[in-house]
């Protein structure tokens, strides 16, 4: 079993997750964008070994805390390549939000479309889905039933395209292609907000769901 405890950290109350399978006590966190100690913390007291960040994308609020929790723990971090430019120009990023950021080392490991990755003894697939960044990904947990959004996918929302390499049009084809295929069940865990499932906003999501006519189109 895979037990996830989310978190709200930083200026843009950005969402890490923590994932600990509960048979071999590894652990994964998703998205550290800021506050490591208090991740680092849960981490030990879920009596969890860390053995990867991953990142849904490079935006700096999904990845400030990543330096920290390398330096306390030294594991790979996991990335698609198309957010490797995203990673390296954090400082730039944070400068045009008119905060100071320090530079994020490269990603060990890239992360590649209808990958399975395994923490622990639980499995996830990884789904491309480009438009609110080239590189960003999804993660589907098929015997959980969770879906991993970043900023991809949110409660009655879809992420921002108007960041440098984001693509409105590509990020409809995403949803529509690699999330709307899912279980109606699958609990969607975003970036940003409140949970939802893919059901609910495959029928109610005013961007991209039914409601706005996803099936006319
Ligand atoms: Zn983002
Ligand atoms: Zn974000």
């Amino acid at each position: 079993m895979l037990q996830i405890t989310g978190f709200t950290v930083g200026p843009f109350a950005e969402h890490p997750y923590l994932l600990v399978c509960s048979e071999t006590r590894q652990a994964w966190l998703i998205d550290p964008g800021a506050e490591a100690e208090q991740l680092w913390q849960a981490l030990q007291a879920a009596g969890a070994t860390l053995t990867a960040i991953v990142l849904t994308h490079a935006h700096l609020d999904h990845v400030g805390a990543v330096e920290a929790l390398r330096a306390k723990a030294n594991v790979p971090v996991y990335l698609h390549p198309a957010d490797d430019l995203l990673l390296a120009q954090v400082p730039q990023q944070a400068r045009m939000f008119g905060l100071h950021m320090e530079p994020v080392r490269p990603a060990d490991h890239p992360l590649t479309h209808g990958q399975t990755l395994h923490c622990g003894a639980s499995a996830c697939r990884v789904l491309h889905t480009p438009g609110h960044s080239p590189g960003s990904v999804c993660l589907f947990w098929p015997a959980e039933q969770v879906l991993i959004a970043g900023d991809t996918l949110f409660q009655r929302g879809v992420g921002r395209t108007d960041l440098p390499g984001g693509d409105a049009r590509a990020l409809f084809a995403s949803i529509r292609r690699e999330l709307w295929p899912l279980p109606d069940a699958t609990r969607v865990l975003p970036g940003h907000g409140e949970p939802t499932t893919i059901g609910e906003e495959r029928r109610l999501n005013p961007f991209v769901g039914e409601a706005a006519g996803f099936g006319f189109v």
